[in-house]
């Protein structure tokens, strides 16, 4: 190698549930473990209902999103694998030595022995842009299309574009921090729950209907100061002084270069063995990216192809090793964390 990168036994491609406990279980046998996501937080397809009531995820009582994330992201923790959050991964460069280079879309590159693909349904989930010629340049200033941080906007006068649930739960999210918030939408009707909709039109959002945003003006060639805003039926049009943008125009899902890799994906999913194992040797997936006969599409589903996933890894890396894992009171990598839960143990 000509750079001085690290090697990792297993790369897990995307932190959702799948991906997550696929790196809990790689701890347990005792593999170098890298967890590597675009989202800049962990959590996967859960970070879409964090307020709904997950009820068949086994042992765990009715419990919502949220929650459920939060203990996947504790369990991860436990051996301490390294998380790499806020990268997407596009290239791959199968090196002659049998190991893997991974490289980000910002050039960002990791070395690895196995890789277990967990990139969900669909592949990546990406906003919908604004079509406005130049809008881009102002994405590293003051147009946003999510939000990770609240408090990048309080005391602002912000504008959202959009009409689903991500605009009127941004709205109504933002309204208590904000100086002002303006939604505009290009029809009177609103996709978002009724509920989350009335609370905003009881609240002093000001709510700018049928209209649609035509255009972004800057003073400084770097941020936004006014957004025009043109009615949809009469054509006339407006203009908004404004501190940030946020538009919820929906998204798309797509695996991008990936599909490129050689691994053989169909329209939505990727086709496995038993053993989790893809067309390329070293590389196994797991989660709701893989299609095999009995495959279940959920959060019990992705924990079953985790393990089976990582055992394949395993004895791609050590063909001598045990085939699975043994039980956790016969497991000598949880006797130092049973002693830190103050659980003494028999043979002690
Ligand atoms: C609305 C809704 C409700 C649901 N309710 C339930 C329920 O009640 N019970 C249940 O069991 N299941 C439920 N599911 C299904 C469940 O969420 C999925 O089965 C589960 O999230 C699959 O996990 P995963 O890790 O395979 O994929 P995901 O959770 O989709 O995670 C994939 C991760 O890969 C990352 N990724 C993708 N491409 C790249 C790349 N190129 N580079 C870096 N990172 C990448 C993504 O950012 C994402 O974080 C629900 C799904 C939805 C949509």
């Amino acid at each position: 190698m000509t750079e001085n990168l690290e090697l990792y036994d297993v790369t897990i491609l995307g932190g959702g549930p799948a991906g997550m406990y696929t790196a809990f279980y790689s701890g347990i046998r005792e593999l170098k473990t890298k967890v590597i996501d675009a989202q800049y937080q962990l959590g996967g397809t859960l970070l879409y209902y964090l307020d709904k009531m997950v009820w068949d995820v086994g042992g765990i009582p009715p419990i919502t999103g949220k929650q459920l994330t939060e203990h996947l992201i504790q369990q991860v923790n436990t051996f301490e694998p390294t998380i790499v959050l806020g990268q997407e991964i596009d290239d791959l460069e199968r090196r002659d030595d049998g190991t893997f280079v991974l490289t980000s879309t910002a050039g960002d590159r990791h070395w690895t022995r196995t890789i277990i693909m967990a990139i969900g349904f669909g592949g990546l989930r990406k906003s919908v842009k604004i079509e406005i010629d130049g809008a881009e340049r102002y994405e590293n200033t003051n147009l946003y299309y999510s939000v990770h941080n609240l408090e990048d906007f309080r005391g602002k006068r912000v504008l959202i574009s959009g009409g689903g649930d991500s605009a009127v739960d941004w709205a109504n999210e933002l309204e208590p921090i904000a100086a002002s918030v303006t939604l505009v939408h290009r029809r009177d009707q609103f996709k978002g729950l009724e509920r989350s909709v009335s609370n905003m039109k009881a609240s002093s959002v000001s709510i700018r209907t049928p209209y649609r945003v035509e255009g972004f003006h800057s003073e400084d060639g770097v941020s936004i100061q006014q957004v025009n805003i043109c009615h949809a039926e009469s054509g006339e049009s407006e203009q908004l002084h404004v501190d940030a943008v946020i538009v919820c125009h929906g998204v798309t899902y797509e695996y991008g270069r990936i599909r490129e890799w050689g691994l053989g994906i169909g329209k939505w999913n990727l086709d496995v063995t038993d053993k989790m194992e893809t067309a390329i040797p070293g590389i196994f997936a797991v989660g709701d990216f893989v299609h095999y006969g009995s495959k279940v599409m959920l959060i019990a589903g992705a924990f079953n192809d985790a393990v089976l996933a990582l055992n394949s890894a395993k004895l791609y890396i050590e063909p001598n090793a045990e085939k699975m894992a043994r039980i956790s009171s016969e497991n000598t990598r949880f006797n130092e964390l049973n002693r830190q839960l103050g659980v003494v143990d028999d043979d002690e």
